[in-house]
């Protein structure tokens, strides 16, 4: 016979699931925009404005003109473990921001979530607040999609007391969207502060470049770390054995006191990696002293094979098949641009 002491398992329901998951995805508002612009450009978005109201906590709005999503399968979008992106054969053939099918529904189960999207004659909407799920309704819209997300984290007020200072949500949600804007030149982003309602003010504005990659990339950071980088800075172009090293890298005289301009991208997707900044350090050794730091917007692309981008949800880290290789690559092509750069300053001289 069962003892009545003995704790019995019993299953979740939805809405608990989605708030556990929502702790891994959601930590900030931040973390939402993060998503939901990653969702815009894996839509094949050319524009996407970003609104929000008092530092993301009332209202976080992005709005794209991406592929849209089609009216039967708005509810399919806000359960769990669904997505348009990967059919689940191979974790490692990942050519997309999201995979996991996890941010809407997370966001539905912190906040007040509605999507209007319209993929082909017609708009609709649905809506998610506390779990429960409106029905879909038709809804007048133009091409793309509209993802709003009021009052989040109400049903969670433990998470509430944790966000900071409006200020300092609002520096966090920018700080996010000009990393994505940066690996995205060719796509228009507007960031927008509608606290008190209306129209509100663009606090960021970044147009779409044009050109080469590497022109667009370079118009592209001089709009966002200033045309003081983009003319101090040495354009990166190398490969080995798989691995595309591109980028614009500062010149030593250009260093910061700390390193908070250095800007890492693996596969498109913004990273913090300590490989990656201990290879930048290291590249620099001999040309900057121990507490100056390199400014960089530095892209590594390779086959999705060669890295793992499943190691958290947030996805801000990445595993390198190869480690070794991926430094030696970013420590011999800086140096080498470097010491070109050295060279052609002091025959400039000379000369
Ligand atoms: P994931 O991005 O991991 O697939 P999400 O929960 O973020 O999971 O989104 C679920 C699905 O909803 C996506 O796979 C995509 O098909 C669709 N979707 C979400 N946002 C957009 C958007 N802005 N435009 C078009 N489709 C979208
Ligand atoms: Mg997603």
């Amino acid at each position: 016979n069962i003892s009545p002491d003995l704790p019995q398992i019993r299953q979740l329901d939805d809405a608990a699931i989605n708030r556990i998951a929502a702790g891994e995805v959601v930590e900030r508002p931040a973390s939402a925009v993060k998503e939901l612009v990653e969702n815009a450009l894996d839509a094949n978005a050319r524009r996407i404005e970003v609104a929000y109201a008092d530092g993301g906590k009332t209202l976080i709005r992005v709005t794209d003109d991406g592929h849209g999503i089609a009216a039967e399968q708005l509810p399919l979008a806000l359960s769990r473990h669904a997505t348009s992106k990967i059919d689940g054969s191979d974790l490692l053939d990942i050519h997309s921001f999201g995979f996991r099918g996890e941010a809407l529904p997370s966001l539905g189960a912190v906040g007040r979530l509605t999507i209007r999207s319209r993929a082909g004659a017609e708009g609709a909407q649905i809506a998610v607040a506390g779990g429960l799920t409106q029905p879909v309704k038709p809804t007048a819209l133009s091409q793309g999609t509209v993802v709003e997300l009021r009052d989040l984290f109400y049903a969670t007020p433990a998470r509430l007391k944790f966000l900071r200072s409006d200020r300092a949500e609002t520096q966090a949600i920018t700080d996010v969207v000009k990393r994505l804007a940066m690996a995205e030149p060719f796509v228009g982003f507007t960031l927008r502060d509608v606290s008190g309602g209306g129209e509100g003010r663009v606090t960021f504005r970044a147009d779409p470049e044009s050109g080469d990659l590497f022109d667009a990339l370079h118009g592209r950071l001089a709009r966002i770390l200033g045309n003081d980088f983009a003319d101090n800075s040495l354009k990166i172009d190398a490969e080995r054995e798989g691995f595309h090293l591109t980028g614009y890298a500062a010149l030593p005289t250009y260093s910061r006191g700390s390193a908070l301009a250095q800007y890492l991208f693996v596969n498109g997707r913004p990273v913090r990696d300590k490989l990656l900044y201990g290879a930048l350090r290291g590249a620099y050794a001999d040309f900057l002293s121990r507490d100056r730091h390199p400014a960089a917007a530095l892209f590594i692309d390779c086959d999705p094979h060669l890295v793992d981008v499943n190691v958290h949800p947030a996805k801000s880290e990445v595993r390198f098949r190869e480690p070794g290789l991926v430094r030696g690559l970013i420590v011999s092509a800086l140096r080498h641009a470097l010491a070109d750069a050295g060279h052609r300053a002091s025959t400039t001289v000379a000369g």
